[in-house]
């Protein structure tokens, strides 16, 4: 669809942004679906925030996604926060209901949808995440509201504390393997929510000791560069299942679509620019 007078735009704030496959896979859906959008990226730095969601609501810029470092400085500059918004403390997606500008969050529904999609069923197990920064904050919502219990692993344990009391989790571990591996039999999986493992240090990866997991756990790595990170590989080959975190950006970007468009996300195409692009 050729970009005219009656296009209409959404995006991407970041900084760094330069990185983001958003804009390949929502730009992949508008087509697929012959819509006269198109989604751009705008490197925004921290301070010039407040001017760009302004710039948003004065140029009728139709939605945005927020990401890193703008999801909790957002939730202060829309007109209403979505209930997962307001309890995770983040936003990256805005959109509008009529006039007013709605800060929502759906990494929580993203994740929680992937690891449905995989055939992953949280409630009622027992889940370790690793990690307590910013995703960490989304994955631990979802889980407890699917019914979860969680425990909490991080070097830094106060913050994991911290984390831990505001989700109701039940405990929280060192990120460490001599700590953690007496106590991995007792968990159904396990949710990486560090950079461990992250291109372009694709040998490293969280300290897990993964033959201590029972047979039927799974193991989900929110990093998706590589998209086999050796934790994935390694778990893999132990024989447990697997999930990428892939399917939490898919989904993340489907549900922010839907809010925008108010139409079904054509999720196979956006999987496939995707992949194509991390190939
Ligand atoms: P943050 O920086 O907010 O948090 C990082 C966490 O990892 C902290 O708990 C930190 O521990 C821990 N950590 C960082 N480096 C180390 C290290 N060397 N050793 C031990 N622990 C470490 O990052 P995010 O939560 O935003 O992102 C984490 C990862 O998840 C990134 O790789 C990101 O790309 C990915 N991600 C993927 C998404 C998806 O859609 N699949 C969505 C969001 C994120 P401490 O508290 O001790 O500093």
């Amino acid at each position: 669809m050729p970009i005219d007078a009656h296009t209409q735009v959404v995006g991407v704030l970041g900084y760094p942004v330069r990185h983001s496959l958003s804009p390949t896979m929502h730009n992949a859906a508008f087509e697929a679906l012959g819509l006269n959008w198109v989604y751009l990226a705008f490197e925004v730095p921290p301070e010039r925030l407040a001017e760009a969601i302004a710039g948003m609501r004065a140029l009728g810029i139709r939605g945005l996604n927020l990401t890193i470092p703008h999801k909790e400085a957002a939730c202060s500059l829309v007109d209403r926060l979505t209930a997962q918004a307001e309890a995770i403390g983040a936003v990256n997606t805005l959109f509008w209901d009529g006039d007013t500008l709605v800060g929502d969050n759906t990494d929580a529904e993203g994740f929680l949808r992937s690891l449905l999609e995989a055939g992953v069923e949280p409630k009622g197990q027992r889940v370790l995440v690793l990690g307590a920064g910013g995703s960490a904050r989304a994955i631990v919502y979802a889980l407890r509201q699917r019914g979860a219990s969680v425990w909490l692993a991080n070097r830094n344990l106060q913050r994991a504390e911290q984390l831990a009391q505001r989700y109701d989790a039940e405990g929280v571990l060192p990120l460490d393997a001599a700590a953690l591996a007496p106590q991995l039999t007792r968990f159904d999986g396990v949710v990486n929510c560090t950079p461990l493992g992250m291109h372009p240090n694709e040998e490293t990866m969280p300290p897990l000791p993964i033959a201590n997991l029972p047979a039927h756990a799974w193991v989900c790595d929110l990093v998706y560069r590589p998209l086999e990170t050796r934790l994935l590989r390694e778990a893999h080959a132990h024989g447990l299942k697997t999930v990428s975190g892939l399917g939490m950006l898919l989904w993340q970007g489907a549900l922010a679509f839907e809010r925008w468009t108010g139409t079904s996300a054509p999720v196979a195409v956006m999987a496939r620019a995707l992949l194509e692009k991390l190939a």
